[in-house]
């Protein structure tokens, strides 16, 4: 977090208010950054993942434009366009526009897939000051000549990343072209790879780039653990582990990863056998039962969640202490993705992720990308120790066989030398 308060920053006094009630002191380091270079009416290459607080970041600025510059919408006119890759991730940008927005006249709205054409007719045919959207839906609302995009100011596209990873791209393009030339764009990434770059050249004019910490610096604020577990033992496992968890009182709402949408289910399932308040968001779930399992976790009626990357793509919500891998991600990169849905913001948290034998050798990749050992717990009753001791002894070999690739040069000078750690 920067030095600056929100009050260094010239934003409208509506925004004040929201952001105190919302107890915002000190902006992130992206919002410190962005914030002033968004008011100037600059374009915005930003590199920052969930979790940075890149929401606030545009969503603040983007409302000072509209309470600055009000006008009367005409119809189907969208004044504010901001593009997301997934429904959970679309209902929660709107969610923020709206708590950050509340003392502010505006309209807004929120499109995706999955649900009904109706009420989203209706709300565009009077038109809105901020549409989020997925691209898919949008450009289905559009070529039925709902949407209009002629006075369109202001482009935004969050996790510009994953909607090229998920295939957007001819999606994105199709509605860039619609858009007016003379625009802000503010583009959102957490990664800036070669296909990402291009996309940002082609539609950016002249943009600042501000970049923040990286993902793996996320795993730096969450205590993580692993347990070597056997397959057929994970359920016994988490099971014991949440009661210990609901009888110290000392966890607020649990996420559990799942690989499949079925593994999900049946997990749900034998939790609630035991008594555990589970519920399940995947991607054979209805929205509406989505939305109803995200709500009822949010206001911590059911405290534990099971999801599947996909669904969990993106998810923000308060409280969220605990985070188990059940199932171990397929990527090294997932995992820092997964924990960092805990210590969102100023919180900590904890992530415990179970470890058998075809998650060995990812297992191994993790703790080189976070270039740490995760600490292994082995006091619970289903702790494998073969495969604790495998791991330690392949530790053991790399740290070897780095030491014995560092290069020998004499330190002359008598000053430190630079050593690369094994992890
Ligand atoms: P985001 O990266 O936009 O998904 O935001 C991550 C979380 O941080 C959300 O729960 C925000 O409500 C919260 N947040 C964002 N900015 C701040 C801030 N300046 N102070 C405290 N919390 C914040």
């Amino acid at each position: 977090m920067s030095e600056k308060t929100f009050h260094d920053l010239p934003l409208a006094e509506p925004l004040h208010r929201a952001l105190g009630e919302s107890d915002y002191k000190i902006p992130s380091p992206i919002q410190a950054q962005a914030i002033p270079v968004i008011l100037e009416g600059r374009d915005l290459l930003g590199s920052a993942q969930t979790g940075t607080g890149k929401t606030a970041a545009f969503a603040l600025p983007t409302l000072h434009h509209l309470h600055e510059k009000p006008c009367e919408l005409e119809p189907r006119q969208v004044r504010v366009l901001c593009l997301v890759p997934t429904r959970e991730l679309a209902v929660q940008v709107d969610r923020s526009y709206e708590k950050y927005g509340q003392y502010i006249d505006f309209k807004r709205l929120v499109v995706y897939g999955g649900v009904g054409f109706e009420p989203q007719i209706k709300a565009l045919k009077e038109g809105v000051d901020i549409l989020v959207a997925t691209p898919g839906r949008l450009l289905d609302l559009q070529q039925q000549g709902y949407v209009d995009f002629s006075k369109t100011e202001v482009l935004i596209l969050d996790e510009a990343d994953r909607m090229l990873d998920m295939g957007f791209l001819p999606d994105m393009r199709r509605i860039i072209a619609l858009l007016p030339k003379e625009r802000q764009t503010l583009f959102l990434s957490a990664t800036l790879g070669m296909n990402v770059q291009s996309l940002a050249r082609s539609i950016l004019n002249d943009p600042i780039t501000v970049t923040v910490a990286p993902p793996s610096s996320t795993a730096e604020k969450v205590e993580q653990q692993v347990f070597f577990v056997r397959s057929t033992d994970k359920a016994k496992l988490l099971t014991h582990l949440l009661r210990k968890q609901i009888e110290s009182g000392d966890s607020e709402l649990t996420l559990v990863f799942s690989r499949t949408k079925h593994g999900a289910s049946r997990l749900v399932k034998k939790l609630r056998q035991s008594e555990i308040k589970a519920d399940e968001i995947h991607g054979d779930k209805t929205q509406a039962a989505r939305e109803r399992a995200l709500d009822m976790f949010r206001e911590g009626k059911v405290t534990v969640l099971v999801a599947t990357d996909v669904a969990a793509r993106g998810l923000d919500v308060k409280g969220i202490t605990h985070v188990y891998n059940y199932d171990f991600p397929t990527q090294a990169e997932s995992y820092v993705h997964r924990i960092g849905r805990t210590a969102r913001a100023d919180a900590e948290g904890s992530a415990m992720t179970f470890c058998s034998d075809e998650d060995m050798n990812t297992l191994f990749d993790v703790e080189k990308m976070i270039n740490q050992p995760i600490p292994i717990v082995s006091d619970h009753p289903y702790h494998c120790t073969d495969l604790e001791e495998l791991h330690l002894g392949r530790r053991e070999a790399l740290k070897k066989q780095a030491k014995a690739n560092r290069p020998r040069r004499r330190n002359r000078g008598g000053g430190p030398t630079r050593v690369r750690r094994a992890f």
